[in-house]
């Protein structure tokens, strides 16, 4: 029986991997759920699943939901108020596998703070990653913590990789990694109309039902550059020995190109559940619920190379991790800021990439070799992006 901590509980990425502990109740034990303010979901989650202890973040949301839970048959569960929280809970000694699924920077602290406890990470929260880089594997290789890819690309290359393979390492008779991108809601959308979409068009993600954050970085190609990044680090290649290709059906997650020429993908339905559920169960494989592929309803795939011009955040992604040291920081942070302030209707859709390029450029790529740098970029990096985007022309 393994005890799980699901940070980020109520996002897509934690309801899905409930479901799929649910399905598992011998093998799991819910021992920690974690949320930012959505009491309302966590409460439900609670009665369905028994955690011994929640981490509200939001301290006025923990009181409410103190008074909430007071008196019913869940009262005896610990609320923890606060972000500190967080690794307080992802270093529990009951807790044997942490699911790192919140959004964004917040994520870094109780990720790596769980990597450095040993425990099983079982890794969705790609910013925390690409912010931390090195850091975050070397945390890994030193505590002898167990990483497993979530992102449905990585989790694909790691069912692709020989047996035995550990993330971190290299494999020598690995060519190339083929990283497959749907390509967005906008693959086919004419670049004038670009500056105009929405934020509710491009959070409509035509194969994926995900956070907010994540649909939008899906729509720029953000999330591919972030997803590019984040594979130099997991399977320990340059950016030149991964090629991106848009597929967009969706069907293949990912591919892994060998020396003797045979290529491995991993095929699915597009639906989180088989990574979370096989990285669960890992080294063995467990059901998930996820609908069996039907080959025939597939009919066939497409695959084309991505357009830069279209998509300059993954060129600047390509920029970023070439230029190394704080530069896949700075990259990650004027992103947050620029697709928040996106969301807020605060700037345009293509002003996205314009705010990453130009606060990119107020920066050199400095040492990311503390802790202290890395978070000191991200500061930096967001106030630069602030600025930037009240430069832009209204
Ligand atoms: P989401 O927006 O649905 O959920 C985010 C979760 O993080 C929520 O539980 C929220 O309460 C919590 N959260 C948000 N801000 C927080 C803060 N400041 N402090 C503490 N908690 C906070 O996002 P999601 O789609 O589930 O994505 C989660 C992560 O997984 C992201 O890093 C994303 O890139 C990655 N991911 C998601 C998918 C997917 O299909 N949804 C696929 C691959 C990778
Ligand atoms: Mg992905």
């Amino acid at each position: 029986m393994k005890g799980i901590c699901i940070l980020g509980a109520t996002g897509s990425i934690g309801v899905s991997t409930l479901d799929v502990a649910a399905r598992h109740a011998d093998r799991y034990k819910v021992v920690a759920l974690t949320a930012n303010g959505n009491i309302e979901t966590l409460f439900q989650q609670c009665l369905t699943h028994r955690p011994q202890h929640v981490v509200i973040v939001n301290c006025e949301k923990a009181d409410e939901f103190r008074q909430t839970i007071d008196g019913t048959d869940i009262a005896d569960i610990t609320v923890h108020a606060g972000a500190e929280a967080l690794q307080t809970v992802a270093t529990l000694d009951t807790v044997d596998v942490v699911m790192a699924a919140i959004v964004g920077a917040a994520g870094l602290l109780p990720t790596l703070a769980a990597a450095k406890a040993g425990k099983t990470v079982l890794l969705a929260n790609k910013e925390a990653l690409v912010m931390s880089g090195q850091i975050f594997m070397q945390a890994v290789a030193e505590s002898g913590a167990v990483l497993l890819p979530i992102d449905s690309e990585h989790n694909a290359i790691f069912q692709c990789m020989p047996q035995g393979y550990t993330p971190g390492h290299s494999a020598a008779q690995v060519r190339r990694i083929l990283l497959t991108a749907s390509g967005g809601p906008f693959r086919k959308t004419a670049l004038d109309s670009l500056p105009n979409v929405t934020p509710e068009q491009a959070v409509a993600h035509p194969k994926w039902d995900m956070g907010r954050k994540i649909s939008v970085d899906s729509a720029t190609m953000m999330n591919k550059g972030l997803e590019l990044i984040e594979a130099c680090l997991l399977f320990n290649v340059e950016p030149d020995a991964i090629q991106v290709v848009i597929h967009p059906q969706s069907i293949i997650h990912s591919m892994v190109d060998y020396v003797d020429g045979s290529v491995l993908a991993q095929m699915g339905n597009p639906d989180m559940r088989t990574p979370i559920a096989h990285a669960m169960a890992w080294p063995e494989r467990f059901e998930s619920g996820v609908t069996p592929l039907d080959i025939f309803e597939v009919g066939h795939m497409d695959f084309e190379a991505p357009d830069l011009k279209r998509f300059p955040c993954l060129r600047l992604a390509y920029q970023a991790i070439r230029a190394g040291g704080i530069m896949p920081t700075v990259l990650n942070a004027a992103n947050e800021v620029a697709v928040e302030s996106f969301l807020n209707e605060g700037i345009r859709f293509t002003d996205i990439a314009v705010v990453i390029e130009r606060s990119m450029a107020r920066f050199k790529p400095d040492s990311a070799d503390s802790l202290e740098l890395v978070l000191a970029a991200d500061g930096q990096a967001r106030t630069v992006a602030r600025e930037e985007i009240r430069l832009l022309e209204p």
